[in-house]
């Protein structure tokens, strides 16, 4: 694609053009025949470009208006490519996959990549799996065990609802312009909703935020507005525990106690 776009940070454009880093994160969204593959911030093309030639067919969520005609431009001889030009947080995930599951790709816009995640949770059930690059300790925090100091809201509610899986570090000497940070890309495998055992999503998420809402408070006081001592005694969770003390499995029973 034409180099005359001058990259946007307010939408966190980093481009990829490393041609190894593109390969190996290809292999990783791996589309198969019969896939419905949708990328978020196709940008330039460095992804959709390859994954086009390998799938033929693939949708893409992009905001910026200068990169909607390029893109069509670019697709134009090689596949077929659906463009979306909107603000993916104001897409509904669910309706585009229209009753069956659709695979989500992309090296995310960093500045909201945790809305994005989030806003992905929502339609969980709509997706087979994903495959994002995102800054590397968002990816750590993605991942991270009870105990651990980034563990937090992020880790919880991620792994409630997906299995996560870390892939492999992307240098900032990757992308142009080089972000200030190292990269990460990961897997994100959303889980049965029948074994996640959430008895009410809405409930769930507002005691694992007000839990980490106040992390260095126990959770007595943390939770003072939101959980009883019976219902503690009932998730089989101690009151007088930090939130980074408890595990996914802790909150889950403490949301639905
Ligand atoms: N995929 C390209 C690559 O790897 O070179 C571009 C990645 S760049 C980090 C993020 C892309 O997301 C940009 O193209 C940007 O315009 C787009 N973007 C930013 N905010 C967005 C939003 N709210 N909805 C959809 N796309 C967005």
């Amino acid at each position: 694609m034409t180099t005359s776009h001058t990259p946007k940070k307010s939408l966190g454009q980093n481009f990829l053009h490393d041609a190894r880093y593109i390969e190996r994160i290809v292999q990783a969204i791996d589309p198969r025949p019969g896939d419905r593959v949708v990328e978020i911030g196709p940008g330039q093309g460095a992804l959709t470009l390859p994954l086009l030639r390998r799938h033929g067919a693939l949708t893409v969520i992009e905001f910026d208006r200068d990169l909607v005609g390029p893109l069509a431009d670019m697709a134009a001889p090689v596949g077929q490519l659906e463009i979306i030009h909107r603000d993916v947080l104001q897409v509904d995930l669910t309706a585009l996959a229209g009753g069956g599951r659709i695979k989500l790709a992309g090296n995310l816009p960093y500045n909201i990549s945790s809305p994005i995640l989030f806003h992905t949770l929502d339609h969980a059930a709509a997706i087979r799996d994903m495959v994002f690059m995102l800054q590397k300790e968002v990816v750590d925090r993605m991942g991270a065990a009870p105990g651990s100091k980034v563990y937090g809201r992020l880790s919880v509610m991620l792994q409630a609802y997906c299995q996560v899986q870390p892939l492999f570090v992307v240098p900032p000497g990757a992308f142009r312009p080089a972000p200030k940070v190292d990269s990460a890309v990961v897997r994100l495998v959303p889980r049965d909703p029948a074994t996640i055992g959430i008895a009410d999503r809405d409930r769930f998420a507002h005691v694992v935020r007000a839990a980490f809402g106040q992390r260095r408070k126990t959770l007595r006081n943390a939770l003072r507005d939101v959980c009883t001592p019976e219902q503690f005694e009932a998730a089989g969770v101690s009151a007088d525990d930090r939130a980074e003390q408890v595990d996914v499995a802790g909150f889950v029973r403490l949301a639905n106690a």
